[in-house]
């Protein structure tokens, strides 16, 4: 579509994005009518025009926007509900829509479905799901149908293909544009199998996630309409406004903020007001929502509720179901948890919402915005466990919001990583009974990396997280080699430079989406150090670390020359440790020569700078000066986060 079309459709400029499209088009405009004038200098404005919006990408990444409002009516008896749904939607990217994307999860809870096929043909499935969903009766299966649906007031074409549907736009959506849609379906929960669903394994009536129809993402590589598959979950950012009404019995929990606690009581009152609950069986709940991509509810007529206003001053509420000999856990969580959120805060930058919910429901832990659903019936060591782990999702998959299913391991490993810290802090605080903190919280991490390396199964992080060929692949590939990245990050950059990237990630692309070149990218700018060869091959390939102390032999009266063998694949900086027998150390660092530089000095510990390790040399030498104090052992990684997958050979030990 040519620019002069765009410009004159571009809406008020209420966004950064918009305002800067509306600047370039003019721009464009302006240098335009220059070159009917002088033609001899088109090609030197075709290259500035260029420049210009070679620099627009660059500065910025644009976002879609989805404002949803929801009203759904659910049926108890029959466990179905209607729904209508007006989602107003903007178009923010630079690219014209004739076709957009929904996604209604419920749907593959049918014998046959994509999910159910996959279950059945994996090698290793889910237990959770088996071949459960073929053994479906109808009135144990999930769909949602819909009806009818409008842009704009015109009817929309569409067609239903599964957990996907695609729609057929009554006019193109083009750039800036903001159009409305609604839309009429009828859905039947389906029994709990995986994450939502009715009735699950601990009788929680209602885990109602993945519940109404979803636009679908399209970010600059386009939609992304994956069929689900039981995976992951990517979505628009956007305000919710969420009306459920529901038998009075039942108490509704919620990622997001109530709006009439008067109206429906069960702990969200005001105790010094009156309640206000309408005349017969059916309650209205109101919920509210801003900046998220999703929306989840959870309802149950024995769920009791505590809150408290955590350390941060954010409210945070629990629900669960009391009397079934998991209470005193459950009453020792709030406080746990309001320490941890301080940690997280501190850790992984602010929590930008104010409320937070800790729902029992679903089938182990998934997390939403404001809210997770967990199984209830833990020890408190796992009950905190689960809970840490899903709030910290609230930073990598609610707000910083990778597509999961092309980078998991930005949010399953960075959140398991941060998990790894946060529990091992709550240790150090004595907050774990029995549990006493580690020296490195990370170690569970490196080895069960290091098993995954040598599996024979391992398949690189870039491949989609729907494709892996084993669940165990996908598993430790997200959420191990994910974390993993970090602990190397740290190792290569140190403690304080890395820490203070982890803070800069999240300011950087808070609500934006990014992708494994952002993240590293942002770790170069605080440190000053090149990072692409870190990232292309742990990102990229299944390249491994493995160096090994090969010889150390005294060069006559003046030095003692060591030998390193690189035998991985991949290159890494080197701290070597050489302790003599006396128990004095000395650190000797090789940079490697990629980065352009080196790691500033850890914890103060002096140390010798060695030339640059060159990744193509097999071997790395250097000399220690000879002294009167004897080598008793030299050792490769004293701190043991470079996650080298022989850690056998990483020590020499004097013979004598
Ligand atoms: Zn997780």
């Amino acid at each position: 579509m040519p620019l002069l079309f765009h410009f004159g459709w571009v809406q008020p400029p209420v966004l950064g994005s918009i305002k800067k499209t509306v600047n370039t088009a003019a721009l464009a405009l302006f240098f335009h009518s220059f070159e009917l004038y002088f033609t001899r200098m088109k090609c030197t404005l075709h290259t500035l025009l260029l420049l210009l919006l070679c620099t627009q990408i660059q500065a910025q990444r644009w976002q879609q926007h989805a404002d949803y409002q929801i009203n759904v009516d659910m049926n108890v008896q029959k466990h179905q509900y209607n729904g209508t749904l007006r989602l107003a939607y903007t178009n923010n990217s630079p690219d014209t829509l004739d076709r957009a994307f929904w996604h209604l999860y419920f749907n593959a809870f049918q014998p046959n479905s994509m999910m159910d096929i996959r279950s059945r043909t994996i090698q290793d499935p889910d237990a959770r799901v088996g071949s459960r969903i073929s053994k479906l009766s109808p009135e144990e299966q999930g769909w949602i149908k819909v009806k009818k649906l409008s842009q704009n007031g015109r009817p929309v074409k569409y067609e239903q293909q599964e957990t996907i549907l695609e729609t057929y736009l009554a006019a193109p959506i083009i750039p800036g544009e903001t159009v409305v849609f609604d839309v009429e379906w009828d859905a039947q929960v389906p029994i709990q199998i995986r994450r939502s669903g009715r009735d699950n394994r601990e009788g929680i009536s209602y885990s109602m996630a993945q519940w109404y129809p979803k636009l679908c993402e399209y970010d600059e590589q386009g939609w992304h309409a994956n069929p689900y598959v039981a995976r992951e979950f990517y979505g628009v950012w956007g305000d919710f406004d969420v009306k459920i009404t529901i038998d009075k019995q039942y108490v509704v929990a919620a990622g997001g903020y109530l709006q009439n606690p008067q109206e429906v009581g069960c702990g969200y009152e005001d105790p010094k007001k009156p309640l206000n609950l309408p005349a017969g069986n059916q309650l209205v709940w109101h919920f509210k929502t801003p900046n998220v991509h999703d929306f989840v509810w959870a309802a149950d007529p024995d769920y009791t509720q505590t809150s408290i206003v955590a350390e941060d001053g954010t409210t945070m509420r629990f629900f669960w179901q009391k009397g079934k000999g998991y209470d005193e856990q459950w009453g020792k969580l709030p406080a746990i948890m309001s320490r941890a959120r301080t940690l997280m805060n501190q850790r992984c930058g602010p929590y930008p919402y104010r409320e937070y919910c800790i729902i029992q429901g679903g089938d182990g832990g998934m997390e939403y915005p404001l809210a997770t659903l967990i199984t209830g019936n833990r020890g408190l060591n796992s009950l905190v466990g689960v809970s840490v782990h899903e709030q910290l999702h609230s930073w990598y998959q609610m707000v910083l919001g990778s597509n999961e299913s092309l980078y998991g391991w930005m949010d399953e490993g960075f959140t398991s990583f941060a998990e790894d810290w946060v529990m091992n802090q709550l240790a150090e605080e004595g907050l774990l009974p029995g549990k006493t903190a580690e020296k490195d919280p990370y170690e569970g991490a490196i080895s069960a990396y290091t098993a995954l390396a040598k599996s024979g199964t391992e398949e690189p992080l870039t491949t989609h997280a729907d494709h892996f060929n084993t669940n165990y692949a996908y598993s430790l590939a997200s959420y191990v080699k994910g974390g993993v990245f970090l602990i190397q990050l740290e190792y290569i950059l140190g403690k304080e430079t890395f820490d203070r990237g982890l803070l800069r990630y999240f300011h950087t692309w808070k609500f934006k989406h990014p992708n494994a070149n952002d993240v590293t990218r942002v770790f170069e700018k605080e440190s000053g150090l090149e990072l692409d060869w870190f990232k292309e091959d742990w990102v990229n390939t299944l390249n491994t670390i493995d160096y090994a102390v090969k010889s150390v032999e005294k060069e006559g009266r003046k030095s003692t020359e060591v030998v390193i063998t690189r035998i991985g694949r991949m290159a890494m900086p080197l701290d070597i440790m050489v302790t003599y027998t006396n128990g004095d150390q000395a650190l000797f660092y090789a940079p490697l020569e990629g980065m352009r530089g080196q790691k500033p000095a850890e914890n103060k510990i002096e140390r010798t700078i060695l030339p640059d390790h060159r990744w193509v040399e097999p071997t790395y030498t250097f000399q220690i000066p000879s002294s009167a104090k004897k080598i008793a052992k030299i050792e490769i990684d004293p701190s043991q986060r470079m996650a080298d997958i022989d850690m056998e050979n990483n020590t020499w030990v004097s013979p004598d």
